[in-house]
């Protein structure tokens, strides 16, 4: 298994690494950051995976260094591992505020725990090497505290949850319509609602988007592809829109 390059510039790389899930554990993605000689990791993972993800991080970085954990939202699949990532490197970890006195119960030690630091809702930008990164809103998509990191450099979008897809056997999308059936059920479930896609989808659309890159399953790829991705949230009823059928016989 080899990690997969989504983007490639002298000084800026943007990393897709290998699948190292198995068994019962969601599949998810790790995805790294690397700019001039600094490096962040987006949702690094659970205890199954730690290990790989942390040598293969730290292979990738060469003699740079691990500055930033990004956590989208507060996930066991996103989460679980932050103790082992803030003992063996000296990186700060960054997640959304609603769920930075949640996050402990995973298990972090006194001594890293100032460098697990709150994000405002509304985002910002994070310093990686000398790019500034986006830190963007996607409230509700799925978490109640949700963010997502956009690129300006790769013009990639770190989506997190959304546009997830589960059990398609490729890592990129070529047929939208095909792929629906991979991703559909889940949005419908996990997602809170259409009016959370439709806020979400008003940014989306007005960012420079070249790839979309879910933490779980297939990434789009291409103007036309991202577009297509977007206007399917935005008609999405989900979450709450079909809250019914949740409740059968009552
Ligand atoms: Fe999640």
């Amino acid at each position: 298994m080899k990690s997969t390059t989504l983007f490639a510039s002298d000084t800026h790389r943007n990393i897709l690494l290998p699948e190292f899930g198995e068994g019962a554990a969601v599949q998810a993605n790790q995805h790294l950051i690397i700019d001039g000689r600094a490096g962040m990791i987006l949702d690094p993972g659970g205890h199954k995976v730690y290990a790989k993800v942390l040598s293969e991080t730290m292979a990738q970085l060469g003699g740079g260094k691990l500055e930033h954990i990004f956590l989208s939202h507060q996930d066991p699949d996103i989460v679980a591992a932050l103790n082992g990532w803030l003992m063996t490197t000296d990186a700060t970890a960054w997640a959304p505020h609603l769920w930075i006195r949640f996050i402990p119960h995973f298990g972090l030690d006194r001594l890293v725990i100032d460098r697990l630091k709150g994000l405002p809702d509304g985002g910002g930008t994070l310093k990686l090497g000398s790019t500034e990164l986006q830190v963007l809103p996607a409230h509700f998509l799925h978490s109640p505290g949700n963010l997502q990191v956009y690129d300006p450099v790769s013009k990639i979008l770190y989506s997190g949850d959304l546009g997830a897809s589960l059990g398609q056997d490729y890592i990129e999308v070529s047929d939208f319509a095909a792929h629906e059936q991979f991703m559909k059920g889940f949005h419908q479930r996990y997602m809170a609602s259409n009016r959370a896609m439709r806020r979400w989808a008003t940014m989306a659309s007005k960012l420079d988007i070249e790839v979309i890159a879910p933490q779980h399953g297939a990434l789009f790829r291409g103007k036309p592809m991202v577009k297509r991705f977007i206007e399917w949230c935005a008609a999405l009823e989900c979450g709450s829109d079909l809250i019914d059928q949740f409740y059968p016989g009552h």
